[in-house]
């Protein structure tokens, strides 16, 4: 099977994901640069892309013989990718994700899915040994003396179609916190991908408050949230019925028996305005007898969305943490400290976001083509690595 090149990636990205103009003008803040802004921002897709993601590995990759087959016109060092990303518009970088979004669902992208969900969740990445910035976290030992730094941010990802696509973060420092940052966040997510784009936004109990669900609703967005005990007067209600009805409906997921019980008129707490509110559990039993439970709250009414798609949504939570910060941090060296400065560490975490998405697209959807099982991200891995390997064997001495 064809696995493409860096090049066909790189126009992909230019031609059919609408990039070309953000790849030649990226927001580039440095005056009088000897290093074109396009050949350091391609160069570091495409390392992310290759998982060679540092600017040491990048720097490697721009000085090697096949810096031209990866489509990075001229060597450079880590020191330009660590002065350049200082200076870069993440603004910029911003507003360039949220026009590669729209432009994936002009092009139908999710039109196998009814509902398009956005989910939210908080991390922690690029542990250090100093503090060097205002966005530092200390992370301490059992003594509470400091053993290092961390940095945290809140991500959000389009979840609940068959892709998964991570589109910006939210940094919060020591005095701040994941629920504010979250908010923030989400009312950006809104205004760079307009109202209608996602129709309903899933997270986990932090986000089950009234002033999130409230500007959640305002912006036009149903809510999914995990429903646990910061409401204790909802969670026992619900808990206490559930345990003596049956459940309202039992299906098969996967090898997986799913009971769910799923009411709609539940009384709000004080500070909610909504007139009810609909809880539902589901007990997940694996062939093992394990059991996975939990109860979630929706503003979506059951004539909208049935029980078997409220349990969709509430699983794509997952999303999040697998195809997103698992997968970032695994693959794409999110957890790692390219460059310790708040403007570069932000505008290089929103370039590795912008790099999943084009492999995503790339491979799920610009090379599925037919009936053939898309080609998983390892395998487009290899054979890249295996294409370059072949255009630039060392001459054998002698
Ligand atoms: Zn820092």
């Amino acid at each position: 099977m064809k696995g493409g090149s860096p090049l066909r990636i790189r126009r992909y990205a230019r031609r059919t994901l609408g990039l070309a103009r953000f790849f030649d003008d990226p927001g580039d803040g440095r005056i009088q640069a000897r290093i074109p802004a396009k050949t350091l921002i391609w160069a570091w897709l495409i390392g992310c892309i290759l998982r060679e993601c540092s600017f040491h590995a990048v720097e490697f990759l721009a000085r090697s013989r096949a810096k031209r087959v990866l489509g990075i016109g001229r060597g450079f060092s880590d020191d330009t990718l660590a002065y350049f990303t200082e200076r870069l518009s993440v603004d910029a970088v911003r507003r360039a994700l949220g026009g590669l979004l729209r432009t994936v669902k002009r092009g139908k992208a999710f039109d196998d899915s009814r509902f398009i969900g956005l989910a939210l969740d908080g991390t922690g990445v690029a542990r250090c040994s100093k503090g060097r910035c205002e966005a530092c976290h200390p992370v301490r030992d059992s003594d509470k003396r400091v053993i290092g730094y961390r940095h945290h941010f809140s991500m959000i990802s389009v979840v609940g179609t068959s892709l998964s696509l991570p589109f910006d973060i939210e940094p919060y420092g020591p005095g701040d916190s994941e629920y504010a940052a979250s908010q923030r966040l989400l009312k950006r997510a809104v205004e760079n991908l307009g109202v209608r784009f996602a129709d309903y936004v899933v997270g986990d109990g932090e986000y089950a408050t009234a002033p999130f669900l409230h500007a959640a609703q305002d912006a036009g967005l149903h809510v999914v949230a995990r429903l646990k005990a910061n409401l204790p007067q909802l969670l026992a209600a619900a808990t206490g019925r559930f345990a003596v009805t049956p459940p309202d409906l039992v299906f098969q997921s996967g090898r997986d028996r799913v009971e769910i019980w799923d009411y709609d008129d539940f009384e709000p707490w004080e500070a909610l305005r909504w007139p009810r509110v609909r809880v539902m559990r589901y007990r997940q039993i694996r062939p093992d007898r394990s059991v996975c439970e939990a109860c979630w709250l929706t503003s979506w009414s059951k004539a909208k969305v049935g029980s078997r798609a409220l349990f969709e949504m509430a699983k794509a939570r997952w999303e999040i943490e697998n195809q997103g910060f698992n997968d970032a941090k695994c693959r794409y060296g999110l957890e790692r400290m390219p460059h310790h400065h708040r403007n570069s560490l932000e505008a290089t975490w929103l370039l590795t976001l912008m790099a999943i998405i084009i492999e995503r697209l790339y491979r799920l959807r610009y090379l599925k083509r037919g009936n053939h099982a898309p080609l998983s991200a390892i395998a487009l891995l290899r054979l890249l690595r295996l294409g370059l390997a072949a255009r630039h064997q060392v001459p054998a001495p002698g």
